[in-house]
């Protein structure tokens, strides 16, 4: 073969040579092409055959049967062809695919016609990435060594990719150390190379769940690509870390790396989760500004982030404005209605979205019966049960028991809800019981809380939430001796309640409050303004609901703790920072109490403030006096 007009080494081998294969658009017409090459003998040009199979294997009208067959009837195949089957296989869905690649590579290997080249071992090294097999990607590393290709950046990191996609963290590190600090080479080009093998070890960390190793990576970046960035911050969204999330996209646009698409979608749930509302909105702003096409997936994230930010009218008006939604998009704006409470609303979207022609998902009735659990629409909630096992013909799961024991219960329906949990097809969870549990509060059913609170203490026994509901119902009996005994029970078992966290976003910048929180900078004019929220409400002639508080202590004591809730003091805080007339926006990680609920409507009224929580399960509009959840939550 004549390597002038042929170089096997180089992947984009012109194919201008053969301009009929490269227009081709279906697999039909790259078979009469290749009909076409065998009867006027064409096909015994390796050249030739060797774009036919390139064509078969990985053109967009691929069929890796056909690639096969051409593959097998050539006698010598050059490397390019080699390289192209490993590929396709090794990239190819069928499970069995990764496997045949690497008998094929021995098949070459023994063989010893052509040797392997740089081009080869990517695709093979994915194949045993795949497999998992880190023993066949060492016997490969050596023969990388063997055949002189261990400094080839392409090569290498495809090693480290191998390492940390198969778990074997120490080699994947000792290749990565060996490769990013020696050679010398400092040139830009090796620099370059060098961010791709740091972002391959970060992602490897990240992909164990070692995010403190990663982090600790990441920050002896020396160079740092946005691929850098969006792995962590996508490691920490996927993973809890909301806060260290938008921290980390905070210090990205200090640095001189532009965000892209990929860093908006991560971020998105996590600012929806803090409930930044300003933050959102900048990174819509800036979708704008630098040009980042708003298709269905961050719109979608948008629609999300504004409804859980508490803003569901730009929700809804991102929402009217995509030229594409699908069936996340169409969910994410029948939940945000349903945690507005906008229940009517909700149901309306549903039959929008039937006659769009989208088909709604299980997550879609997760949306509608929380919409009429909060709604407190029985009926309603009860046919779309039906609907969507007889019609949609969707399995329910736990998560739409939870959502009908909540709507029965919540309604007073407390035995319906009862038998409903004990007649379902799969296992009862915590949570559904903690629902009944939480239902039979409201409807002060002690008879059936008692039961249930005792069921979940033997399902859950570390879990503080049935405790607690238990000493609360004891509490407002005023049974105080049970109410110590359950206190006793939870410190023999070092359980201890959740810690209430409240925050609130003030320019930009998240202020985090705990209960009883006396840390903040200015935790002394916080102080001094609760101290005036606690006159006026008296004035008013409001009484602080004492029941909900888990100690028995004198009425003085119980009124304190009360005051302190961290909800409310970051109210508190926000009256004193921030301009009159902008309504203040706060997240609670529990459900808000009963005190703070009907402190926070007088609160509304006397400062005449919008205010607006988001508490676990859903959002309060505080306003003049009263609340959008009409005391029903
Ligand atoms: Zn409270
Ligand atoms: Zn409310």
């Amino acid at each position: 073969m004549n390597s002038a007009i042929y170089n096997p080494t180089n992947p984009h081998h012109p194919s201008s040579q053969f301009p009929q294969i490269k227009t081709c658009k279906t697999l039909k017409e790259l078979q009469q092409v290749h009909a076409h090459f065998i009867k006027t003998r064409q096909i015994h040009d390796p050249l030739a055959a060797a774009e036919v199979l390139r064509s078969y294997a990985l053109s967009n009208h691929r069929n890796i049967e056909h690639a096969r067959a051409l593959f097998n009837q050539m006698k010598t195949p050059n490397c390019f062809s080699w390289n192209t089957i490993f590929r396709a296989l090794a990239e190819s869905s069928v499970p069995e695919h990764p496997l045949e690649a690497l008998l094929l590579f021995s098949r070459m290997v023994c063989d010893g016609l052509v040797a392997p080249n740089k081009f080869t071992f990517p695709s093979v090294l994915k194949a045993c990435s795949r497999l998992g097999n880190a023993q066949v990607g060492k016997s490969i590393h050596g023969m990388v060594v063997k055949f002189g290709l261990e400094c080839d950046e392409f090569v290498v990191s495809s090693l480290v990719r191998m390492y940390l996609m198969c778990g074997v963290m120490e080699d994947a590190h000792l290749l990565f150390s060996r490769s990013v600090g020696g050679c010398g080479d400092s040139s830009e080009k090796k620099q370059e190379g060098n961010v791709v093998l740091w972002n391959l070890i970060v992602d490897g960390h990240v992909r164990v769940g070692e995010f403190s190793a990663a982090r600790e990576l990441f920050d002896r970046m020396p160079q740092r690509s946005v691929v850098s960035w969006n792995a962590m911050i996508s490691a920490y969204a996927q993973n809890g870390f909301f806060r260290e999330a938008v921290d980390m996209f905070r210090d990205m646009q200090i640095g001189d790396v532009l965000p892209n698409y990929v860093t908006l979608i991560s971020v998105l749930p996590a600012i929806a989760r803090l409930g930044a509302l300003d933050l959102g909105e900048w990174v819509h702003l800036f979708a704008g500004k630098h040009k980042i096409g708003i298709d269905d997936v961050l719109g979608s994230a948008l629609v999300d982030m504004y409804s859980k930010c508490g803003s569901i009218e730009k929700a809804l008006l991102v929402f009217e404005q995509l030229p594409k939604k699908n069936v996340i998009t169409w969910n994410a704006a029948i939940s945000g209605l349903a945690i507005h409470g906008r229940g009517k609303d909700a149901l309306h979207y549903f039959l929008k979205m039937g006659r769009a022609g989208v088909v709604p998902s299980d997550v879609t009735y997760i949306g509608l019966l929380s919409a009429c659990s909060h709604g407190g629409m029985v009926e309603q909630g009860r046919s779309l049960f039906n609907h969507m096992i007889n019609v949609a013909g969707l399995e329910p799961r736990i998560e739409h028991y939870g959502c009908m024991v909540d709507l029965l219960g919540r309604a007073g329906l407390l035995e319906e809800a009862e038998e409903l949990i004990l007649n379902m097809p799969i296992p009862p969870d915590d949570v559904i019981w903690k629902s009944l549990l939480g239902a039979c509060k409201i409807q002060g059913n002690i008879e059936m809380d008692q039961r249930v609170a005792k069921i979940l203490m033997d399902m859950a026994p570390r879990d503080s939430g049935s405790y607690v509901a238990l000493s609360n119902m004891y509490a407002s009996l005023g049974n105080w001796e049970a109410v110590s005994n359950v206190r006793m029970l939870m410190k023999d078992m070092d359980i201890r309640k959740d810690p209430g966290g409240s925050w609130i976003e003030l320019d930009g910048v998240l202020h985090e409050f705990l209960v009883e929180d006396k840390s903040h900078s200015r935790a002394g004019e916080i102080h001094s303004m609760l101290e005036e929220i606690s006159n006026k409400l008296r004035l008013q002639g409001y009484k602080p609901n004492t029941t909900q508080v888990l100690l028995n202590i004198d009425e003085e004591e119980k009124q304190s703790a009360l005051h302190y809730h961290s909800e409310k003091i970051a109210v508190a805080f926000g009256l004193i920072s921030s301009a009159s007339q902008s309504p203040l926006r706060v997240v609670k990680n529990l459900r808000i109490c009963e005190d703070c609920h009907s402190s926070i409507k007088l609160i509304s009224k006397i400062y005449k403030r919008k205010i607006i929580v988001r508490d676990r399960k859903r959002f309060h509009h505080f306003e003049h006096g009263l609340c959008s959840c009409n005391d029903y939550w």
